[in-house]
């Protein structure tokens, strides 16, 4: 059966195929110092209301003032997304909340100070920005009872200590389809936020809390469907499992007479679904209006291109960097080596290394292999020693296993002189002389073996080559004596 005749007959069994749409607001906790209006310390973890004052209580009569360096960070956020970075207001939204003491949220609302931008995605997708806002964070209330959750709780703990701390909103175009590239645009997201020096990116600390608005629709329909917002995913694992559960909620509703209605949803991460919170006639009339303690925010030229120097070397910027060492187009598996690697922070590490002289192919592949395999040890590794090591085994004075070994002592050991390691394990190079000199004495002694091979038969390179590395006592290198065998085979 043809291809064709495959899908046309998946087509009538499976009916019209069904597309998921998605749109993510990511709320990202800004690493200042002190809050957004006050000089209240900005920490994560500090013992509960410790870092509170009359302004992030909302007592009355105290007066917010803006944090400029919060700005700043704002700013860093819209240039690396793209964004036109504008003159902005900030207005009050209203609504009651036990952890949000001034019961309005000081936030931007139709005049943000990014707007318009986008996020290219590693798989070479891009994903719209619409904003990216300035606002307060809200306190945190910890439900005390068995199930730690609101329901069946004894009591409720209100910490303020984050009330008033400063976030930027991220909204995106509903231009995501599918749960896999929600995950990497959060992923890419975070790495941008971590480069600009906005976010310290750390998901489980709730540094980075995700918002997915999800709808269904046939493929090829223009009109998007009538979506539900699935409200503070906090890992990339619930983001994926509750975009994934409502899609499919979502069709199978529709497909038996249902409609979706617009109500925003809970992820219960122990059920694995959502659950409806509140439908669209219970949302929040939030009355914005002008926050009249604040002035409207203008940042000059100088001010913005300031914000723009100071991002850091973006993702994207770090992967075309390491792709572009290897000096002609990558492999499929070396584009994986390059995403893991910055993704990892090690790619500082091996260009740094081949800035020395180190072979980039054998950088990658070491880099990837042997040094993400001890992460918080690679980091604090040496450059230069990393780059010594590569070079001995570029050069063959290491065999990959020998490269292998040395490289683990010296994460296990926090740095170290390559060739002193190599020296102290008994890894003496085996000089080309020697090395051809035993490969001579392995054949003289199997010339049946050796005569066969000759004749064609390939696969006894492995018999020989065995042969060699018991000889040597595994000092050989298989590349080296794949070379002699070929050598004197011609
Ligand atoms: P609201 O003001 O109610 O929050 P917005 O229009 O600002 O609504 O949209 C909020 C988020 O919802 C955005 O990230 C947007 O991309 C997303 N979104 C809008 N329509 C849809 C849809 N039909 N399906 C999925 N996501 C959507
Ligand atoms: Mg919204
Ligand atoms: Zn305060």
């Amino acid at each position: 059966m043809s291809a064709m005749g495959t899908r046309a007959e998946r087509a009538v069994l499976d009916g019209p195929e069904w597309e998921t749409v998605v749109g993510l607001e990511v709320h990202s906790e800004l690493m200042t110092q002190t809050k957004l209006f006050c000089c209240c310390r900005n920490a994560f973890g500090d013992q509960p209301n410790t870092n509170i004052c009359p302004v992030c209580l909302g007592l009355p009569g105290s007066l917010p003032v803006l944090n400029s360096h919060a700005v700043e960070l704002a700013m860093r956020i819209g240039t690396a997304l793209h964004c036109e970075v504008r003159p902005s207001s900030f207005h009050r939204k209203n609504y009651f909340y036990p952890d949000m003491p001034k019961d309005y949220q000081i936030s931007q609302y139709d005049e943000p100070i990014n707007v318009g931008g986008w996020l290219q995605l590693p798989d070479g997708s891009r994903v719209g920005i619409v904003r990216a806002h300035l606002e307060e964070d809200t306190g945190k209330t910890t439900h005390q009872g068995e199930t730690g959750r609101i329901h069946a709780a004894d009591y409720a703990l209100v910490d303020y200590n984050r009330a008033g701390v400063p976030l930027v909103e991220i909204v995106s175009e509903p231009d995501i389809r599918s749960a896999a590239q929600a995950r990497l645009y959060v992923t890419e997201l975070r790495a941008v936020l971590v480069a600009t020096g906005a976010s310290d990116g750390r998901m489980e600390e709730g540094s980075l809390r995700v918002d997915a608005n999800v709808s269904v629709r046939r493929v090829g329909a223009g009109a998007y469907g009538t979506r539900c917002e699935i409200k503070n995913l906090n890992s990339l694992r619930s983001l994926g499992r509750a975009i994934e559960y409502e899609a499919a909620r979502q069709v199978a509703l529709v497909e038996s007479g249902g409609a979706v209605a617009q109500e925003t949803r809970h992820w219960d991460e122990h059920a694995g679904r959502t659950v409806p919170l509140r439908s669209k006639e219970e949302a929040f009339d939030y009355r914005y209006f002008p926050e009249p303690d604040l002035v409207p925010l203008a940042p000059d030229a100088e001010w913005q291109a300031r914000a723009a120097g100071a991002i850091g070397l973006l993702p994207s910027a770090r992967r075309e960097r390491l792709a572009g060492l290897i000096g002609r187009a990558p492999t499929p598996q070396q584009v994986d080596q390059v995403h893991v690697l910055v993704g990892q922070g090690l790619d500082d590490l091996v260009v740094a290394a081949v800035g020395q002289g180190a072979p980039a192919d054998l950088a990658l592949v070491r880099a990837t292999n042997e040094l993400a395999a001890d992460l918080d040890a690679a980091l604090a590794l040496d450059p230069a020693t990393f780059g010594r090591l590569v070079e001995m085994e570029a050069q063959g004075s290491l065999t990959a296993t020998q490269s292998k070994a040395v490289l683990a002592e010296l994460l296990a050991a926090g740095g170290g002189d390559p060739a002193a390691i190599a020296a102290e394990k008994g890894f003496e190079a085996l000089s080309e002389s020697s090395l051809a000199a035993v490969v001579r004495d392995v054949v003289d002694a199997n010339p049946e073996e050796w005569a066969r091979f000759s004749a064609g038969e390939d696969k006894l390179a492995g018999f020989f080559t065995g042969q060699v590395m018991r000889a040597t006592g595994g000092k050989a290198d298989g590349k080296a004596i794949a070379a002699e065998l070929g050598r004197l085979r011609r």
